[in-house]
């Protein structure tokens, strides 16, 4: 038997437009460009306060059910790194930003242990036999988020950080397509429980172990997970766990041991003298909490009362856009057809170009029409997602996004048949098919199917088998 605990650090990069305590762009940039005295730490200089970092990071705080603290400072992390030109790191110890919140995965309750602000070091580029130093890095908002060890397995670790950059994205705080937008510290310690056999007790359980182990700077969730099962296996093949901190190694899906645990105080924690006490007006916080955007959980628990599957919420659930686009069709449109076409038709074609429906200028109305053209039998689910396409196609190519009628038109497509023309060939088809209409009455279900294909031939394949269908049903009961 075994008991298994897992912590986690993340640290997000906040999407402000500029740096923490300076005022250079935190855009891409060729290396070292996006940088200036305050950021590479030269003497003299003192760091200002970007409020906009405050702002996101008190959102985090109410998405996770924090405390806030209304009244925080700043620490001086020191160590010596090349990553860290001014020798220590601005952060945040005694008074993070919040505290105490939880996320809740199904019916485990993950407690939050803390949220604070902090600077980014510099990126290190490791290259054969030296490393390269990018200071564009050097000073970019981050947040950590700290959980007490309440996860459980290597899995749900991975569950937890997906439901986390979930919330994160529907807040608008971070951008995860970015290369070290988010990282993640792992914690894991295994408790096991050995049978021994005591002179005068007889058989007892001793427990053994526990020793944390710290693995440092994984990039996603599904990494966190595979990092966490690779340490797992290592550590239930020794007889003794060192208290460390290892590195995952993406490649070759190992993990390998990096230094021994430091002690908070080796860090020489110091107050940060050049920045002031913030105290936060409690108007500010109120805009805050009351523009806080709707919560996914939320979301979802409203969309599940239309008669919408819930594979189909989810996946509209998987960018904030999808579900934005989702409740302004809704206005005008029945759920369910929405919901279809955005999340399957549109979705299937983003993720065909790898891309978001936020980097793509499809307009709403252009959806309602193509909902409209449905819904009028004018064209087929098949013709909605070829108009969808082609759409999208615009976009990628380049070219100004055409409206569905222009796709149609350019595609050469023949309106349907009107419906007066539809049940004449109904009509034809009941005729000419005495045998099968009987069967049909007599229940035999499939002489049905066969009838709305004779039906559709005829028709040339430009009437939807929904509308044949109903028309038939008038005709034969
Ligand atoms: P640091 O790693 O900087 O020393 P903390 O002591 O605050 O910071 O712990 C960081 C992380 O380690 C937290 O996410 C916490 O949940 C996790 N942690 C603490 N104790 C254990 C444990 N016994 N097993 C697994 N994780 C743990
Ligand atoms: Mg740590
Ligand atoms: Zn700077």
């Amino acid at each position: 038997m075994q008991e298994i605990k897992i912590g986690l650090e993340v640290h997000v990069q906040l999407n402000t437009e500029s740096k923490l305590f300076c005022s250079c762009p935190t855009s891409q940039a060729e290396p070292n460009r996006n940088v200036c005295d305050v950021c590479l730490g030269f003497p003299g200089t003192k760091p200002v306060l970007n409020e906009k970092a405050i702002e996101l990071a008190l959102k985090i705080g109410y998405a996770l059910d924090c405390r806030i603290n209304k009244k925080f400072l700043f620490s001086r992390k020191t160590y010596f790194y090349p990553d860290l030109s001014k020798n220590f790191q601005i952060t945040q110890l005694e008074t993070p930003v919040s505290s105490g919140g939880k996320l809740n995965i199904k019916d485990n309750k993950i407690r939050i242990r803390r949220v604070h602000l902090e600077e980014d070091p510099a990126k290190i580029i490791r290259e054969e036999d030296h490393v390269l130093l990018d200071y564009n890095r050097s000073g970019i908002p981050l947040v950590e988020i700290v959980t007490e060890p309440d996860l459980k397995s290597p899995r749900e670790a991975r569950i937890f950080l997906q439901k986390l950059q979930q919330i994160l994205e529907f807040i608008y705080v971070g951008d995860f397509s970015k290369e070290g937008g988010i990282r993640v510290d792992a914690n894991i310690s295994m408790t096991k429980y050995e049978s021994k056999y005591g002179y005068e007790e007889g058989l007892v359980e001793e427990k053994k172990g526990g020793v944390r182990v710290e693995i440092k700077n994984i990039s996603g969730a599904k990494e966190v997970e595979k990092a966490l099962n690779y340490e797992m296996l290592r550590q239930k093949n020794l007889l003794e766990v060192k208290r460390e901190t290892r590195l995952w190694n993406e490649k070759t899906k190992i993990t390998i041991s990096a230094r021994e645990k430091e002690e908070e105080d080796e860090y020489g924690y110091i107050f940060e003298p050049d920045l002031p006490v913030i105290e936060l007006s409690d108007k500010i916080l109120n805009e805050i909490q009351s523009n806080l955007p709707e919560l996914p959980e939320s979301k979802k628990r409203r969309f599940l009362k239309y008669k919408i599957s819930p594979e189909i919420i989810d996946t509209l659930l998987t960018e904030p856009e999808l579900t934005h686009y989702f409740e302004y069709l809704c206005e005008t449109h029945n759920e369910k057809a929405s919901a279809v076409l955005l999340a399957k038709y549109l979705k299937r074609t983003l993720n065909y170009h790898n891309l978001k429906l936020k980097d793509v200028d499809i307009d709403v109305r252009h959806l309602r029409r193509i909902i409209d053209l449905l819904q009028k039998y004018l064209i087929t689910d098949d013709v909605a997602e070829i108009i969808i396409r082609e759409m999208v196609g615009d976009h990628v190519k380049g070219k100004k996004v055409r409206e569905p009628e222009q796709v149609l038109r350019d595609l050469k497509y023949e309106k349907p048949l009107e419906e007066e023309r539809i049940r004449k060939f109904v009509l034809d088809v009941v005729r000419e098919n005495t045998k099968a209409v009987k069967d049909y009455k007599i229940g035999k279900k499939e002489s049905f199917d066969y009838l709305i294909g004779q039906v559709m031939k005829k028709t040339g394949r430009r009437a939807s088998a929904k509308r044949i269908k109903e028309l038939l049903k008038r005709e034969v009961g």
